[in-house]
């Protein structure tokens, strides 16, 4: 790994990573945290600007590829420790399996990000009971699983901690063409505003994370079902024109999810689309 003033720069496979988090070097040095979606995109990030500031890190993906590559950059950029483990998070008994495998090798997670989640756009009368199920079970399901049980290990600990849960700008935007995203989003906004105010007393923070496009492979064509490559890239212009960004990038993301923990902020409108949304929602936005 190289430092470049706040960012380390290191290659992955000829790509060059860029993760954020040097001002916060240090800041989560040996705490343990865990984060589901690790093997790609935004919870990738996540993990390197974690291990970055030293933490170990557990990277949790149903991509077990994903998730060990996550764990071997991550000792890369700076984490003492680092494991993969592959799991479905909407997969119950899987979860409770992972829970305590942790709380038995790894220890108590000081910081958990929820963050494992699945695209479907699509308009509601497209979107099939099966479809809803599915989008249901990983978005709202994975984060439910997540936060019962190491929220639980974390409030027996009674030392705090931090649960973030990675939403949506679309979680108060409501779309025709994402109607299942959009309300497992919402729902899960409102998970986090609820367990936020249930844990409070007991020092665990915790924070919803609303971007609003990212540069992922769940916005690309591919896993982002239904929309056509046309399509997409009309609305990436779209955006594009209306915002003025271009391929806002995940780091950024995991970047606000850092100072989400640091500050203990609520609910966290990320991409500047996201912001603006976020103003005009019945959301009162607040630290
Ligand atoms: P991504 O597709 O790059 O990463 C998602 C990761 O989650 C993948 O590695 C995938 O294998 C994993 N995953 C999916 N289902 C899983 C399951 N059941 N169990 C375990 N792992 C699973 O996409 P991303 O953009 O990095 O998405 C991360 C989170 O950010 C998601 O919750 C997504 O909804 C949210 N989000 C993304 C954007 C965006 O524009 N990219 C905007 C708002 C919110």
């Amino acid at each position: 790994a190289l430092w470049i003033g706040e960012f380390v720069t290191a290659n992955e496979g000829g790509r060059t990573v860029t993760a954020p988090g040097g001002k916060y070097a240090e800041r989560f040095g040996g705490q343990l945290v865990l984060v589901t979606g690790a093997g790609s995109g935004i919870g990738r990030a996540t993990a390197y600007a974690f291990a970055e500031s030293r933490a170990r890190v557990i990277a949790v993906d149903r991509d077990a590829e994903g998730a060990a590559r996550t764990a071997e950059m991550s000792r890369l950029l700076g984490a003492p420790e680092a494991w993969a483990e592959t799991v479905d998070v909407s997969d119950e008994q899987a979860m409770e399996k992972l829970a305590d495998k942790v709380a038995a090798e790894y220890g108590v997670v000081d910081v958990l990000v929820n963050n494992a989640g699945i695209g479907l756009a699509g308009s509601f009368f497209d979107t099939t009971p099966e479809d809803w199920k599915k989008v249901l079970d990983v978005n709202l399901w994975g984060v439910i699983h997540g936060c019962r049980l190491f929220g639980k290990q974390m409030a027996e600990r009674g030392q705090g901690g931090h649960i973030v849960n990675t939403a949506s700008a679309a979680a108060y935007q409501p779309s025709k063409a994402l109607p299942a995203y959009s309300t497992s989003k919402a729902a899960v906004l409102m998970l986090s505003e609820c367990l936020r105010a249930e844990l409070a007393g007991q020092g665990i923070g915790v924070s919803a994370i609303c971007p609003g496009f990212v540069n992922t492979n769940i916005t690309s064509t591919a896993r982002f079902a239904g929309v056509d490559a046309e399509e997409e890239k009309r609305r990436q212009k779209r955006t594009a024109r209306l915002y003025g960004l271009r391929n806002y990038p995940p780091e950024k993301v995991a970047d606000a999810i850092l100072r989400a923990v640091v500050r203990n902020e609520a609910v966290v409108p990320v991409t500047p689309e996201a912001r603006g949304a976020h103003l005009l929602s019945r959301f009162t936005p607040r630290a």
